[in-house]
């Protein structure tokens, strides 16, 4: 018999009568002959109420107890639930995430699940139940209850689907899908029919709230079709599944971190091991940093920048400023007043003018851009806070995403998952379900570095510099711009070697027009990546990769991540080294 799991959201069973509606769903879904578990959220804004009580008591509550606190939130709506189905004439039955053997590991307040045992839901099940489970929480090896990070419901149903091999994953929610950019913030967002597990994974941990990343983590690793959809109506939503909407459309959603802070070290040695040093004391207190920038100091100094969710600020502060001290860097500043923008889209690998284009949006908007990096499939640039909105704004109508795509969209509906073609490596998988999986090391020695120095801090050089260069037909890679004190700002960007000539051309003159410090370059340059599902989340990759290569005396110049891949840039000569150190050290995770 065909298996649903169908997840309700907060909003979505905020009363009574929406949970019955809800119940009322699952019971047409049983009646049209499926088997259903049903996955819901804590009502309305209850968690948030809660985490506001624990505030009231305590600055620093310990997470164990924040978890035994949060999850009584979702077991209040899977009792309720169950009693709405029974009341509406079927047979239900709720569990927490305990009773249904949801193990995860012990880092409260963001566990990671390990295993899900599947007896007792299928008991259930073939009793004719509804299966009722508690989204979000789950248990560890002493015990504690756990839970899974804020919206990790999400991930508790397609972590189902994934264990169940459920032949539709919905989830529902008060959106009736996935939208070019949150319709909340830009009314003119438009609503995709599909979107691939890549963009939707980057656009959610780039701050899309409508899904928590880690569901689409699951649903790519184990290959479940997820459908988002409206819980008040009936109307197909956004299918995310391993296509993209257009294939090869270079833009296809922007999203807003609205509350991000920047931290910058100034001058650390800029030597092997300086990197490792500060980030592993970040990442041991599982804190995942983004826009990882520095400044190559010309006097052996360098400044590192990066950014985090503001809520995360002063945790790491407390990581940084002790890494610095270690170190002996000059000291440590950062800003919490600024945003992050970004555009995702698959098919920005492999075109040129996407960067030009987004910064060209900003500059118009009379928009600075403090920080820039880029990945395959993304652009991020740090904005301040007080022009979020237009930022997102200008970008959004930049590559026309409120236009329905120009190519014609094969509508799909939910379909069930492929046949895994080997079963056997599907069900090893399933013993370590939130593991690290990593697929390829890989090395371009092809490039070259142009770095534009002192670059000014008004709107605008960003823009002209990409434009100039795209119409000299040089393909660019990675882009990343530093912050800079004082209009200390670094501007730089890989290029294939044959290009160095076309780019150190532009790059110097636009550096005089602006009335930038310099250029510098690279001619050889040694990009490695390392590629695999949960890179970002997974704190401990990016560290992997700097231990190895501090250890190897392999000074790292440039680093950008994204959920499926971290790259770093090295000195040309080193690549081969470097890439042979990077494969021993992933060598036990891969996939
Ligand atoms: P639930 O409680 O159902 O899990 P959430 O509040 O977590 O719902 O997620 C739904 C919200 O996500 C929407 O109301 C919308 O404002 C927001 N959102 C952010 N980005 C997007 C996007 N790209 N598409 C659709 N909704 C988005
Ligand atoms: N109730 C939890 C939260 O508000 C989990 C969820 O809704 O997904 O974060
Ligand atoms: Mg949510």
């Amino acid at each position: 018999m065909p298996l649903i799991v169908q997840k309700f959201g907060g909003t979505s069973v905020a009363d009574s009568q929406k949970i019955l509606a809800a119940a009322r769903r699952a019971i047409r879904a049983q009646q049209a002959g499926n088997q259903v578990v049903m996955v819901v959220s804590a009502m309305g804004h209850n968690t948030d109420m809660l985490v506001d009580l624990a505030q009231q008591i305590s600055d620093d509550p310990p997470a164990r107890e924040m978890d035994m606190l949060l999850s009584t939130g979702e077991q209040v709506s899977v009792a309720l639930m169950a009693m709405a189905v029974e009341a509406l004439g079927a047979k239900a039955i709720s569990f927490t995430g305990a009773q249904i053997g949801i193990k995860t590991d012990s880092t409260h307040t963001k566990a990671r699940i390990r295993s899900i045992s599947t007896e007792r839901m299928r008991k259930a099940l073939d009793e004719g139940r509804i299966v009722i489970a508690a989204g979000f929480q789950g248990i560890d090896e002493d015990y504690n209850i756990t839970t899974l990070g804020r919206g990790g419901s999400d991930t508790t149903a397609v972590a189902l689907a994934a264990v169940l091999n459920a032949d539709a994953c919905e989830i529902y929610t008060d959106v009736d899908g996935v939208y070019t950019t949150d319709p909340r913030l830009l009314p003119e967002a438009r609503r995709m029919t599909r979107v691939s597990y890549d963009e939707m994974l980057e656009l959610a941990s780039l701050g899309a709230g409508v899904m928590h990343s880690r569901s689409i983590e699951f649903g790519k690793k184990f290959d479940v079709p997820i459908h988002v959809r409206s819980s008040f109506t009936d109307i197909p939503g956004t299918m995310i599944v391993a296509e993209s909407e257009v294939p090869g459309q270079a833009v296809g959603g922007a999203a807003l971190t609205k509350d991000e802070a920047r931290v910058t070290v100034a001058s650390l040695p800029d030597r092997p091991g300086t990197s490792l040093a500060l980030f592993s004391k970040i990442a041991s207190k599982n804190i995942s940093v983004d826009m990882i920038v520095q400044n190559v100091g010309a006097d052996g100094k360098a400044d590192i920048s990066f950014t985090v969710v503001r809520n995360e600020l002063q945790n790491t502060l407390r990581a940084v400023e002790e890494a610095a001290r270690e170190l002996g860097a000059g000291g440590v500043s950062h800003d919490d007043n600024v945003s992050k923008v970004s555009v995702v889209g698959l098919g920005m690998a492999t075109q040129t003018g996407v960067a030009d284009r987004m910064f060209r949006a900003l500059a118009k908007a009379g928009v600075n851009i403090v920080m820039i990096t880029t990945s395959e499939i993304k652009i991020s640039a740090l904005v301040s806070r007080e022009h979020s909105q237009a930022a997102l704004r200008a970008v959004h109508q930049a590559f026309e995403l409120e236009k329905p795509p120009v190519q014609p969209v094969v509508a799909t509906t939910s379909q069930p998952p492929a046949a895994p073609s080997d079963v056997m490596a599907v069900v090893r998988r399933l013993q370590g379900m939130e593991d690290l999986t990593i697929d390829d090391v890989t090395l371009d020695d092809h490039q070259a570095r142009v770095t534009i120095t002192g670059v000014p801090d008004t709107p605008g050089v960003a823009a002209q510099v990409f434009e100039e260069v795209a119409a000299a037909g040089v393909f660019v890679d990675m882009i990343v711009q530093s912050y800079g004190a004082g209009g200390k700002a670094d501007l730089s960007f890989t290029a294939p070697h044959k290009s160095l000539k076309t780019s150190l051309e532009v790059a110097e003159r636009l550096a005089k027009q602006f009335g930038c410090r310099g250029v510098t370059y690279a001619t050889k340059v040694a990009k490695l990546s390392v590629s695999g599902i949960g890179m970002r989340s997974h704190t401990e990759v990016a560290i992997r990769m700097f231990r190895c290569l501090a250890t190897a005396g392999i000074n790292v110049e440039m680093i950008n991540t994204s959920e499926v891949r971290v790259n770093v840039v090295v000195d040309g000569a080193a690549g081969e080294k470097a890439l042979a150190c990077l494969q021993a050290a992933f060598q036990d995770v891969r996939g």
